[in-house]
C-alpha cells in the first residue's frame, strides 16, 4: 500500500461519513449532543482537503497529516482520539524509514499503535461503550489475518467486519466514557456513535483496496 492507497481510504471514509452523517448524528442525539456526524463530516473533509493542498510523499506522513488535521479541526472528543490515532499510526510507519510502500503487517502495526494511542489518551476498554469496541476487535481480526498469512482483500473485509459486529455489540452496554456515561443505565439501548463511525472507517479499507 502507498500514499495513493492512503489518501483514497481518507477520501472514502470522508465520503462514507458524509453519506451517513444524519444517522451519526441520529445515534449522537440519543445519548450525547447530536454533533457526531458534523464534528466528522468537517474533520474528514477537511482531511480530504489538507491531503490535495499538500500531497505527502511518504505514508507515515499522510497519516501523520491527517491526524493534525483532525485534532486541529474537531472540536469534540472524537477528533483528538481519531486524531491521535491516526497521527500514532503515522509515526509508526515513519520510525520505518518512510518507506513508499507499507505491507499489511506494517499497516496491522500501525493500527496497533492508533489504537493504543486512543486508550491512552481516553483510557476507555472494550465494554465502556465507545469507538474502542469496533476499533479493538478491528485490530485483533487484522492481526490475525496477517498471522495467517491473508491477502489484502481478505484482511480487509475480516476487519470491517469485526468493526461492524463490535459497533452493533454497543447496543446492550452501559457507557462508561464520554458524554454518554453521564446519561448511566440510560445509555443502554443505542448503538454507539463513535463505534459506528469507526466501523464506516474500516469499511472504508474494502473500498480503498478495489482500487
Ligand atoms: P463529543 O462527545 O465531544 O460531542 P463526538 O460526538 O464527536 O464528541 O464523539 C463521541 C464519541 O467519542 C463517542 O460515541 C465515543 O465513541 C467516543 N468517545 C468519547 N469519549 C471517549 C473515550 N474516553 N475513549 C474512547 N472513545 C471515546
Ligand atoms: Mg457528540
Ligand atoms: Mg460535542
Amino acid at each position: 500500500m502507498d500514499t495513493a492507497f492512503l489518501t483514497r481510504w481518507i477520501a472514502g471514509i470522508a465520503d462514507a461519513v458524509r453519506a451517513e452523517r444524519d444517522r451519526l448524528t441520529e445515534l449522537d442525539a440519543a445519548i450525547g449532543d447530536a454533533d457526531h456526524g458534523a464534528n466528522l463530516d468537517r474533520g474528514f473533509g477537511a482531511a480530504v482537503q489538507a491531503l490535495a493542498d499538500d500531497p505527502p510523499a511518504a505514508p507515515g506522513a499522510l497519516l501523520r497529516l491527517v491526524g493534525g488535521t483532525l485534532i486541529s479541526r474537531v472540536g469534540g472528543a472524537s477528533g483528538p482520539l481519531y486524531g491521535t490515532a491516526f497521527r500514532e499510526a503515522g509515526r509508526s510507519l515513519g520510525s520505518s524509514g518512510e518507506a513508499s510502500e507499507v505491507s499489511l503487517a506494517d499497516l496491522a502495526r500501525a493500527l496497533r499503535a492508533g489504537l493504543d494511542g486512543v486508550t491512552r489518551l481516553g483510557s476507555a476498554a472494550e465494554g465502556d461503550k465507545t469507538m474502542v469496541d469496533a476499533f479493538a476487535p478491528a485490530v485483533r481480526a487484522l492481526e490475525t489475518a496477517v498471522s495467517a498469512g491473508a491477502g489484502e482483500r481478505e484482511a480487509f473485509e475480516a476487519a470491517a467486519s469485526a468493526a461492524l459486529a463490535g459497533a452493533e455489540a454497543t447496543v446492550p452496554m452501559v457507557a462508561r466514557k464520554g458524554r454518554a456515561s453521564y446519561l448511566g443505565p440510560r445509555s443502554a439501548g443505542h448503538e454507539d456513535p463513535g463505534a459506528a463511525s469507526c466501523a464506516l472507517i474500516f469499511a472504508a479499507l474494502c473500498t480503498a483496496d478495489q482500487g
